[in-house]
């Protein structure tokens, strides 16, 4: 068994996975909600570690202890990198969302290329570089996680950081045509190369990242192994991978059965009886098609008038980023579009659409998804999108249907069952829904079965496992048990809680 101290799993993001609140008592630790945290929690609860971030707090204050009570059984520690108030200005909210956020997700005429952005994104992934250096042992595995950190892996080699250094990129790489927009192309992709494995969500990422490299590095020489391709250049090796993300599949199966859910759902459906449930749930954010998926169900109603009063569009929005100013239109947007298609439509005892600005507790989340008919999942572009497997493990009467976009990284892995459709063609997504409401039961249980078995047998703990395997050649059964790495204080829980030949080629079938 290895001992204390050899080889932890340090799992570097830009913000912890929690989210620090004050009260009268002082600082204390909530858990956060997204993608990631819902990833990567239960594999370092069940492994430990270090997690490494910034608290999302001021610089000025000291959050060691709170930090330390809040992962008091976590089964990992978290260590905070503090950032300036500019710093959290230019690097997160400027070159973070202003420019890759929205170029890698191909709206390059939503970047703004500020210069200024580009110095404090080098300056601060070097902060983070600097807490790593001193945190990570020398036989630790060090892996650094999304957008905000492309330049960490360089770096750190620059801090003499010998670790092996692995990255996963979680939202989508563009194709190279827009990636040659960005200013800093060759600094990126040049720093990327110091990591020694780069994941990304799907093969087209894959097949668009080493197109790129081919493009504007020179010298560079690669190699196709299947999933895996090998990068040289100069003394350099490293590796390149597909590793679709996922969700703890029997987590969710388990808590769609308990009793409090179970409850929950049963009121939701009463609440809206004898009617079916199309359920959205989204960040704030334009790349979810919110406005889109709004106009294809009103297109619905007023082209399937025997639906109204038989359908119900539960829409979640989960504010988010919500001081950028594009994001506050988008919100208000949204708004005036719901109010208009209830306008439109509502009689007495019915309204289209019942819609939420909150982001829901996991059991409330639960009980929504395991209350609904039919998933409406439409996305302009996501690197995979986690709502659409949660629901589908959920579902566990195996009843419903997903509708998903076929630019979510989801669709490569869930394009048998879902239905597939492309967000902009809002009459296609109109009669995608038409299609689900009228399906009949056998069809949906057949389609549901096969989701949910893609999803169980490529969990979230199977995306560690392959991309850790990719990574040192083992997998997670060698790094050191939890108790190694149990806090030694007496700490409190913190409970964190398609069918054509156009979508093989988008999902990279070949
Ligand atoms: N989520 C949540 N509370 C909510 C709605 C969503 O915690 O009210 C979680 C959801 O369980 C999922 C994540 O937020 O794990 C959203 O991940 P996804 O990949 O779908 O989109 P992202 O927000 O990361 O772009």
């Amino acid at each position: 068994m290895a001992r204390k101290g050899e080889r932890r799993l340090v799992i570097v993001s830009n913000r912890l996975p929690v989210v620090m609140e004050h009260n009268d008592t002082g600082w204390f630790v909530r858990p956060s909600s997204g993608g990631l945290v819902t990833a990567l929690a239960p594999v370092l609860r069940d492994r430990g570690g270090i997690w490494i971030g910034w608290p999302g707090t001021s610089s000025e204050i000291d959050l060691t202890e709170p930090l330390a009570i809040g992962t008091r059984t976590a089964g990992y520690s978290l260590k905070p990198v503090s950032l300036t108030p500019q710093e959290v200005q230019n690097f997160y909210f400027g070159f973070a969302n202003e420019v890759i956020w929205p170029l890698f997700h191909d709206l390059q005429g939503s970047c703004n290329f500020d210069p200024d952005y580009w110095a404090t994104y080098q300056e601060v992934n070097f902060k983070y570089a600097e807490v790593t250096a001193e945190t990570a042992g020398k036989g630790d595995y060090i892996w650094v996680h999304d957008y905000h950190l492309m330049c960490l892996g360089r770096a750190l080699r620059q801090l003499g950081v010998n670790s092996l250094i692995g990255f996963f990129l979680h939202i989508p790489f563009p194709p190279l045509d827009i990636f040659l927009k960005l200013p800093w192309r060759f600094q990126i992709l040049r720093a990327l190369l110091e990591f020694d494995l780069i994941g990304l969500q799907t093969l087209r990422d894959y097949r668009n990242f080493l197109q790129c490299i081919r493009a504007v590095i020179k010298d560079v020489r690669v190699q196709l192994n299947g999933r895996i391709a090998t990068i040289r250049f100069g003394e350099r090796g490293l590796r390149v991978g597909a590793f679709p993300i996922s969700i703890d599949y029997k987590a969710f199966a388990r808590e769609a059965v308990s009793e409090e859910v179970t409850e929950r759902s049963r009121h939701i459906h009463e609440e809206l009886p004898k009617r079916h449930i199309v359920l959205g749930v989204d960040r704030l954010d334009y790349t979810k098609g919110i406005p889109h998926k709004l106009d294809a169900f009103r297109r619905l109603l007023t082209q399937h008038p025997e639906l109204r009063e038989q359908i119900t569009l539960v829409q979640v929005v989960v504010p988010s980023r919500e001081t950028i100013p594009k994001y506050q239109d988008l919100k208000m947007e949204i708004e005036r579009m719901v109010g208009e298609i209830n306008g439109l439509f509502t009689v007495w005892g019915w309204a289209p659409i019942i819609y939420i600005f909150r982001s829901l507790d996991r059991d409330e989340l639960i009980a929504y998804y395991r209350a609904s008919e039919i998933a409406l999942v439409t996305p302009l572009k996501d690197g995979m999108n986690l709502v659409s497997k949660e629901f589908c493990a959920s579902s566990v009467e195996e009843e419903c249907v997903l509708i998903l976009s076929e630019f979510a990284g989801a669709a490569a892995q869930l394009q048998n069952g879902a239905l597939l459709v492309n967000p902009y063609d809002t009459e296609l997504v109109a009669d995608a829904i038409h299609r689900a409401f009228s399906m009949n039961r056998v069809d949906r249980k057949y389609r549901m079965h096969k989701l949910r078995k893609k999803i169980r047998e490529n969990d979230v703990f199977h995306w560690v496992d392959s991309f850790l395997k990719a990574a040192i050649g083992r997998d997670l059964h060698e790094f050191p048990p939890l108790e190694d790495y149990l806090p030694q204080v007496e700490l409190d829980a913190v409970s964190y809680r398609g069918e054509t030949a156009a979508q093989d080629f988008l999902q990279g079938a070949s």
